[in-house]
């Protein structure tokens, strides 16, 4: 019976409900309820958690925004040979959201960064945590009418809530200062705190490219880096891998 409550316990205690051992088991007893009962009370509670959990990533992957459902599972890694498969699975432990570190992607068009990106992130719904998704234009264009609009400070919290951004597709347009200052401020308040996941067709050191300054490109890149994987594919277009 020691075992039921217990399990009673854990499971109210993950439905948000605070209750000891104890108290299950007075309760237990004032019922007269023998072992089959606490069976299905505790079989029902695990029901309930299963459907709470799965609320919550429905809830949790509609506020991610992410465009594509892309799992690891569905990775083709031996296409891949110059990505480390060993690295990718670490990361889907998800220990660098954990620590606010973050992940750049680097490589030619349809070398599966995007891919990667949502794995990753969709690894977070699954384990409860936030995510979102955005490309660099996207928020760009974000930033820029959330400051004009006045509504700068609202948007810049909303970006830093989620505990894994992916920034996709740096350097498909090219930034206007104002906007590289502002995608700057994110990476900023973001730095050390919550992670970050870029990618680019563009090597880092092309990124003057795409910020407009050097100064800007140095400090942004600096904290990006800093405390990141850096991972550079360089392999074939999955998109034509049939065609050419
Ligand atoms: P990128 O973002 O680097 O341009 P994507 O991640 O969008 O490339 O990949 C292009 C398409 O090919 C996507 O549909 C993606 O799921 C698929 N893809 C890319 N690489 C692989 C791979 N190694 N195994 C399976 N699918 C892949
Ligand atoms: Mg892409």
């Amino acid at each position: 019976m020691a075992d039921l409550y217990t399990a009673i316990a854990r499971n109210l205690n993950a439905l948000g409900v605070k209750m000891e051992e104890k108290e299950v088991a007075t309760v237990a007893k004032q019922c007269g309820a023998d072992a089959s009962s606490l069976r299905l009370t505790d079989s029902i509670l695990g029901l309930a958690l299963e459907r709470q959990r799965e609320r919550t990533v429905a809830t949790l992957r509609k506020f991610s925004r992410i465009p594509v459902h892309k799992r690891l599972e569905d990775f083709d890694f031996s296409f891949q040979p110059s990505l480390d498969e060993r690295q990718i699975r670490r990361l889907a432990t998800l220990g660098f959201v954990h620590s606010g570190e973050n992940v750049v992607l680097i490589g030619d068009p349809g070398c599966g960064k995007t891919h990667i990106a949502v794995s990753l992130a969709e690894e977070c719904l699954d384990n409860g945590l936030r995510a979102y998704y955005i490309t660099m234009s996207d928020l760009a264009m974000k930033l820029i009418t959330a400051k004009r609009d006045n509504r700068l400070q609202r948007v810049m919290a909303s970006l830093l809530r989620p505990d894994c951004l992916v920034i996709d597709e740096v350097g498909y347009d090219h930034l206007d200062l104002e906007a590289s200052e502002l995608v700057f401020k994110l990476i900023s308040a973001r730095y050390e705190r919550k992670s970050i996941i870029v990618t680019s067709n563009y090597p880092i050191s092309q990124w003057t490219e795409v910020f407009g300054s050097d100064a800007l490109t140095q400090v942004i890149a600096d904290r990006l880096v800093h405390h990141a994987e850096i991972i550079r594919i360089t392999g074939r277009s999955y998109r034509l891998k049939d065609r050419i």
